[in-house]
């Protein structure tokens, strides 16, 4: 027949479908990230906690054995302090420092001291366990331990001052002999409340290292800790709240980018399942909201397209169609006709025997026009009793053969009027015109088809015209 076939786009999507506009998909930075964030916020408050109070319990610990050489150095004194004005009562000062230089001996072996040494109140050694310093005078410039004790402002014993001396780290206790009342047969003029001073030495060496070891081991401890808790921190966080929230967001998102039936799989209680459930039921909201729209969308725009009376497409359609189809046959390189169908004396028809008969009649028409066309064919209600039909793919053969069998088609059987089942005999006049190299738009092809069709109305009705 000359028609063939080609596609033609007639749904058009609604406006509904569409509202990502302005929409900006932003990726969340490292540092604002909630699992980095909060790792590394507990990982920090572990750390000084944990950190702070074992550092503080190392160092009461060394306080503890420091009170504990004070009150060792104490009592020591006082048995010194004792033993010295009962034999300065006796009179023999060569027998008395014999005798204290014995229990000096005695004391360090039992006590575990290093050294114990008995100074004078301006700091010379007057006797003691280390002979090598007999005479020797401290002094507040010159030896450091002495300075470092004076330098603190010690005023009161007993003092404590720890120094190195080589290797060795030493714990200094400095008790003094206190002047009793009985010193003051001897000592009467002297207005002081101490008559010399009580030095012990500890070796402190053991200790020190020992608290250094223990905090090398608290360090490895609160590591390991932390380590461990990191992993166990950052597990539960992500497990428990980030890929719940994650999982939220990338659903959220395929909602925005227009997937309204996004659903998520909620299983558990907890809040996030809870946000997850109300996610659910928006989602749905705007799912059944937005098929509403869609619905109604399509709807508008059908009836907007639409002839009422016959289900054709209507002149505005008819136009943007032509239009459409002249620019894919590529200004006419491929063929495409249209046909302009008037009925003949149309108004008699309503004179005669009424609109409705009329109304009839138009339906009737546009019955046997679509029984003719194949679906890649428009036809449009051009105007009352006009139609325009678009033979996509159709040159002036098959426009022909199309005319002229839906002429006859026409003309050839009576139409019915009425429910009684009245006849009359019904004819149309048609011009038809094909796709010049020269039609840039709808209205060039339409009005050479009026031309036709006004031919065939000249020509005596009922007649195709081809222009
Ligand atoms: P011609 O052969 O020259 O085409 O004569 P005609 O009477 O068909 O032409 P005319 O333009 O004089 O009359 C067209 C008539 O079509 C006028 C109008 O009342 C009628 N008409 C237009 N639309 C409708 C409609 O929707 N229903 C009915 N019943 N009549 C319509
Ligand atoms: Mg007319
Ligand atoms: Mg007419």
């Amino acid at each position: 027949t000359g028609v063939q076939t080609c596609a033609l786009p007639i749904w058009r999507e609604g406006m509904a479908l569409e509202f990502k506009a302005g929409w900006n998909e932003r990726e969340v930075p490292w540092n604002c990230k909630l699992q980095n964030r909060l790792t590394i916020g507990i990982l920090i408050i572990f750390v000084l906690v944990f950190g702070v109070s074992s550092f503080l319990m190392i160092d009461y610990e060394k306080q503890l054995v420091q009170k504990q050489r004070v009150a060792i150095a104490n009592q020591l004194g006082d048995v010194l302090s004792n033993t010295l004005s009962a034999e300065m009562m006796k009179g023999d000062e060569k027998e008395m420092w014999d005798d204290i230089e014995a229990l000096t001996d005695k004391m360090r072996a039992a006590s575990g001291a290093e050294r114990i040494q008995i100074l004078s109140r301006e700091g010379e050694v007057l006797a003691g366990t280390d002979f090598s310093l007999e005479s020797y005078e401290y002094s507040k410039e010159e030896d450091a331990e002495c300075a470092a004790c004076h330098l603190h402002g010690a005023k009161d014993f007993p003092s404590i001052v720890i120094s190195t001396e080589g290797e060795k780290t030493v714990l200094r206790t400095i008790t003094p002999i206190k002047k009793e009342r009985r010193c003051n047969e001897c000592h009467e003029d002297e207005e002081t409340n101490f008559l010399g001073m009580i030095s012990i030495d500890f070796d402190y060496t053991p200790i020190e290292r020992e608290n250094n070891e223990k905090k090398m081991r608290f360090f490895l401890l609160v590591t390991v800790i932390a380590v461990v808790m990191f992993a166990a921190i950052y597990w539960m966080l992500s497990k428990e709240v980030l890929h719940p929230i994650k999982i939220l967001m990338e659903a959220s998102r395929h909602l925005a980018r227009g997937h309204y039936d996004t659903q998520l799989d909620v299983s558990g209680e907890d809040e996030l399942s809870r946000l997850g459930e109300t996610f659910n039921h928006v989602a749905n909201e705007i799912k059944k909201a937005n098929d509403v729209l869609a619905v109604e969308s399509e709807n508008n725009y059908q009836s907007a397209i639409t002839d009422g009376l016959t289900g054709f497409r209507n002149k505005v359609f008819g136009h943007e169609t032509l239009m459409e189809l002249i620019l894919e046959s590529h200004k006419c390189e491929e063929p495409l006709s249209v046909l302009m169908v008037d009925l003949d004396f149309f108004k008699k028809v309503n004179d005669t025997y009424g609109h409705l008969a009329g109304d009839m009649v138009l339906r009737e028409t546009a019955t046997r026009i679509k029984q003719l066309l194949h679906y890649s064919d428009t036809p449009v209600r051009y105007g009352g009793e006009e139609f325009l039909i678009i033979l996509a793919n159709t040159d002036e053969a098959g426009l022909n053969t199309v005319g002229e069998r839906l002429r006859a088609k026409i003309a050839d059987s009576k139409f019915i009027i009425d429910d009684d089942g009245a006849e009359i005999e019904v004819t149309a006049s048609l011009g038809g015109t094909v796709c010049l190299t020269n039609d840039g738009k709808s209205e060039d092809m339409i009005e050479r088809a009026d031309n036709a069709l006004y031919q065939a109305k000249g020509g005596g009705r009922n007649q195709l015209v081809i222009l």
